[in-house]
Formats: C-alpha cells, sequence, structure tokens
C-alpha cells in the first residue's frame, strides 16, 4: 500500500491553505514551500485570468515539491497531513491507495464515477511523487 494524495481540481480555489498550512504546521522558513499553487490562467501570473473581458478563466492547480514528507508526525497521530486538514473546499483526499476505504480511495472512486480524468504530473515537473489529479475531463 502506498499513501498518496489526490488533488481534485474541481474544487481548488487557489486560496494557498494548503501551502501556509504547511508552512506553519511544519515550522518551514519564511521562504520555503512545499506546495505551490499555480494559476492556469494568461501566465502573467498569480490570479491573472487568460482571456477577454468578459470572457475571462483560469484554474489553480496545487503543486507539490518533492520536499513535502506526508506530514509523518500527524500520520503517527492518526491525523490528516496539515494541507489536507485545512483545505476548506475538501479538494485534498489523502489515505492509503490500497485500502478501498481511504479517503484518497473512496475520492478517485468518485471521481473516475463522474468521469473524470486522472492524471500524475510527467517528470519534467519535478514534482513529489504520489500525487494524482483529477478535473473534469
Ligand atoms: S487545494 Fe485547497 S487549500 Fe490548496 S489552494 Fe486549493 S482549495 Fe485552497
Ligand atoms: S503533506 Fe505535509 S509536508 Fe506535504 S505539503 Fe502537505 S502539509 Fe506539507
Amino acid at each position: 500500500m502506498t499513501k498518496k494524495m489526490l488533488v481534485n481540481l474541481e474544487r481548488c480555489i487557489g486560496c494557498w491553505t494548503c501551502s501556509m498550512a504547511c508552512k506553519m504546521g511544519n515550522h518551514l522558513e519564511d521562504d520555503e514551500f512545499r506546495i505551490a499553487v499555480r494559476t492556469n490562467g494568461s501566465g502573467a501570473g498569480v490570479d491573472r485570468p487568460a482571456g477577454v473581458y468578459p470572457n475571462l478563466h483560469m484554474n489553480w492547480m496545487p503543486i507539490y515539491k518533492k520536499s513535502c514528507v506526508f506530514c509523518p508526525d500527524r500520520l503517527k497521530d492518526g491525523e490528516l497531513p496539515f494541507c489536507a486538514y485545512n483545505c476548506p473546499t475538501k479538494a485534498l483526499a489523502f489515505g492509503d491507495d490500497g485500502d478501498p476505504d481511504s479517503e484518497f480511495s473512496k475520492e478517485l472512486a468518485r471521481c473516475k464515477e463522474a468521469h473524470f480524468h486522472v492524471f500524475e504530473l510527467p517528470s519534467y515537473e519535478d514534482g513529489r511523487a504520489n500525487i494524482v489529479y483529477a478535473t473534469k475531463a
């Protein structure tokens, strides 16, 4: 069994709470982030939409860095990682991929039932392993 994080991109509102919760919980340095939330928009920066007003659009994608350790102390205490616990929209589902009752497996099953596109980042993104994304196809 492998611990994995499912990111439901349909639920992500780009609030960075996951990243800030990780930073506070893990006492990271000011310039250290284990998640960076990417804006998929015009490419001009954070929260810059693509398109021409009024036809603007953007969405967000939390990118887990290789420095993410899945919060072993939290898991030892039976708690969720800081990021998943604090996400206000429940976009992050964590657990064992081999356990059908884990939040990861249940959310993955829901996404597949809804015919979501399920994928992992390509290796050139240099992200953390075992992060799975789901979005409407
Ligand atoms: S995953 Fe959750 S906490 Fe992180 S940016 Fe998206 S909505 Fe906010
Ligand atoms: S799992 Fe833990 S270490 Fe990894 S990004 Fe989330 S809070 Fe940070």
